[in-house]
C-alpha cells in the first residue's frame, strides 16, 4: 500500500489573537520507490507538511495515515516508536555529533534496540553512499556533501519505508548537491519513498514528481 499520506489535512496555529491557517486541506500520497519534491515560498507551509509527515506535530483535522493507518490512533509512545521504525530524517545543517565517528553516527538511531548488527548495517550503508574509506572519520574531518551522505546512511539505519528530507542540498555547492541527489535517486530505487522540501530548482530535476505548496495549498507542478 501507499507508505505515506495526507488526506484533508488542516493545520492552524493559534498563537494568542491570531490564528494562522498553515496547511488548508492538503491531500499528498508519496509511493515506495518514488522520489516527490516539495517546493513552495517562504511561509507556504513546508516545514508544517514535513512535520506532519514525520510524525513530529499532529494535525489539526485530516487524516496522516502510514500504510493506510491513521497515525491519529497512536499514543505519544507508538508515535515515536512508528517514526524510528518507518521513517528516516535528513536535515540541511546535517545534525551529525561531532564527537563521533561517521561510523558511530550512523547507528545512532538504533541506541533504543541495543542492536548488535547494528555496526555492521552501519558500515555497509556507509559504504553503499561512498563513503567506505571515511568509517572513523569524525565529521570535522569531512566535507559537507560527505557530512550529508553520513546523514543519508544515518536515515537509513533502521531499513525506513519513508525518507524526508529538510533543504538536504541547502549548504552545498551544486556539484556536491547533484552526488547528494544522485544518492537519494539510488535510496529510491531500493523501494524506499523518498520526499524533500526545498528552495533548489536542482532537486526537481532528480524527483519524479513536484508539487508546489502555495499559501498551506499544494498542487501538482509535475
Ligand atoms: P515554510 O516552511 O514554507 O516556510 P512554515 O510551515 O514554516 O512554512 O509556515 C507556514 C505558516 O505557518 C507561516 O505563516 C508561519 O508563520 C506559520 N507557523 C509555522 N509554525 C508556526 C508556529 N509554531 N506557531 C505559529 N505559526 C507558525
Ligand atoms: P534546517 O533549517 O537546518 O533544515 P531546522 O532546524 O529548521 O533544520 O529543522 C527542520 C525541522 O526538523 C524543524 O521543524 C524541527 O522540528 C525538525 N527537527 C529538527 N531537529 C530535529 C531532530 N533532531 N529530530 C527530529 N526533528 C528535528
Amino acid at each position: 500500500g501507499t507508505p505515506l499520506e495526507l488526506v484533508d489535512v488542516v493545520k492552524q496555529y493559534d498563537s494568542g489573537a491570531e490564528t494562522v491557517r498553515a496547511l488548508k486541506g492538503v491531500d499528498f500520497a508519496v509511493e515506495r520507490g518514488e522520489f516527490v519534491s516539495v517546493i513552495g515560498p517562504s511561509g507556504s507551509g513546508k516545514s508544517t507538511m514535513l512535520n506532519l509527515l514525520g510524525l513530529l506535530d499532529v494535525p489539526t483535522s485530516g487524516e496522516v495515515l502510514l500504510d493506510g493507518v491513521d497515525a491519529a490512533t497512536y499514543d505519544d509512545a507508538e508515535r515515536t516508536d512508528a517514526r524510528r521504525e518507518y521513517i528516516g530524517f535528513v536535515f540541511q545543517s546535517f545534525y551529525l555529533i561531532d564527537a563521533l565517528t561517521a561510523t558511530e553516527n550512523v547507528t545512532l538511531p538504533t541506541v533504543y534496540e541495543r542492536d548488535p548488527e547494528a555496526r555492521a548495517r552501519a558500515e555497509d550503508l556507509l559504504e553503499r553512499v561512498g563513503l567506505g574509506d571515511r568509517l572513523d572519520h569524525r565529521p570535522t574531518q569531512l566535507s559537507g556533501g560527505q557530512k550529508q551522505r553520513v546523514a543519508i546512511a544515518r536515515s537509513l539505519i533502521n531499513e525506513p519505508a519513508v525518507v524526508l528530507a529538510d533543504e538536504p542540498t541547502g549548504n552545498l555547492d551544486q556539484d556536491t548537491g547533484t552526488a547528494v541527489l544522485e544518492e537519494f535517486a539510488d535510496v529510491c530505487e531500493q523501494g524506499v519513498a523518498v520526499v524533500t522540501v526545498t528552495h533548489d530548482p536542482l532537486v526537481n530535476e532528480f524527483a519524479d514528481r513536484v508539487v508546489e505548496l502555495t499559501d498551506g495549498v499544494i498542487r501538482d507542478v509535475r
